[in-house]
């Protein structure tokens, strides 16, 4: 009688060993689903603009938070509420200067100099309408050439990042949605790491238009979205810089 009820308590208790094994393992699988979830991180330039509330509709219908990298002197132009919306909304707003200007921004004397005080500038304005302190930047026309160490190293002294991109949606260079969606598909093929992706868009017609359908596909490829986060911050830059 001792003898079956030694073998009834121990398969009792190797089945509970068994369970708990089983449990730490799943457990186990889903940490490694979360660190290894794959983001998007949808980013818009050159606003604000008339189609920016439109573009902050669409992503609210999907539920989508993202990043507005902002012309400092569209601000002034353009209603404030917008940018104060921006935020309500739970979006980031970056830095993409006050004047957009080519010459002024990268091929003057003390060029440099005139990058930094844009930044500035323009950090103080977004601040002063949203209470927001951001701490990126998009240089406008970037592409590893004309962002030398000059502009980098007061950008790592003043504590800011850079965020380009290495998803391209061409849409400035785009008439159709089809367009837009070979060119995504296009720059997805070419990275070798697809993880996190950051989109680049402007805020274009064609943008507004074609923006479902590109939520739509990466809703299907099974990417989370998200918007800039400072404390999630990856060096994403084209002249690989791991500092900003
Ligand atoms: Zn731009």
């Amino acid at each position: 009688m001792i003898k079956y009820f030694m073998i009834i308590f121990l398969t009792f208790v190797l089945n509970n060993l068994i369970l708990v094994t089983h449990l730490n393992s799943e457990s186990k699988d889903i940490e490694t689903i979360t660190i290894n979830k794959k983001v998007v991180y949808l980013t818009f330039d050159d606003g604000p603009s008339n189609n920016t509330k439109t573009i902050m509709n669409i992503l609210k219908d999907y539920n989508i938070k993202a990043t507005f990298f902002v012309v400092g002197y569209n601000i002034k132009n353009q209603n404030e509420t917008i940018l104060k919306q921006l935020i309500e909304n739970k979006h980031y707003i970056g830095m993409h200067t006050m004047s957009h200007n080519y010459n002024f921004l990268y091929r003057q004397k003390n060029a440099s100099n005139n990058f930094i005080n844009e930044i500035i500038e323009e950090q103080k304005l977004i601040f002063k309408i949203t209470g927001l302190q951001s701490t990126l930047i998009r240089p406008p026309y970037s592409d590893g050439k004309i962002f030398s160490n000059d502009y980098m190293d007061d950008i790592i002294n003043l504590n800011i990042k850079q965020w380009d991109w290495n998803i391209d949606s061409q849409d400035w260079n785009s008439k159709t949605n089809e367009e837009v969606m070979k060119n995504i598909s296009y720059s997805l093929s070419i990275l070798d790491n697809r993880d996190s992706l950051v989109v680049l868009f402007h805020e274009l017609n064609i943008t507004v238009k074609v923006l479902p359908i590109v939520i739509e596909f990466f809703i299907q490829s099974g990417y989370e979205f998200a918007a800039y986060d400072p404390k999630n911050h990856f060096p994403l830059n084209f002249n690989n810089n791991p500092k900003i």
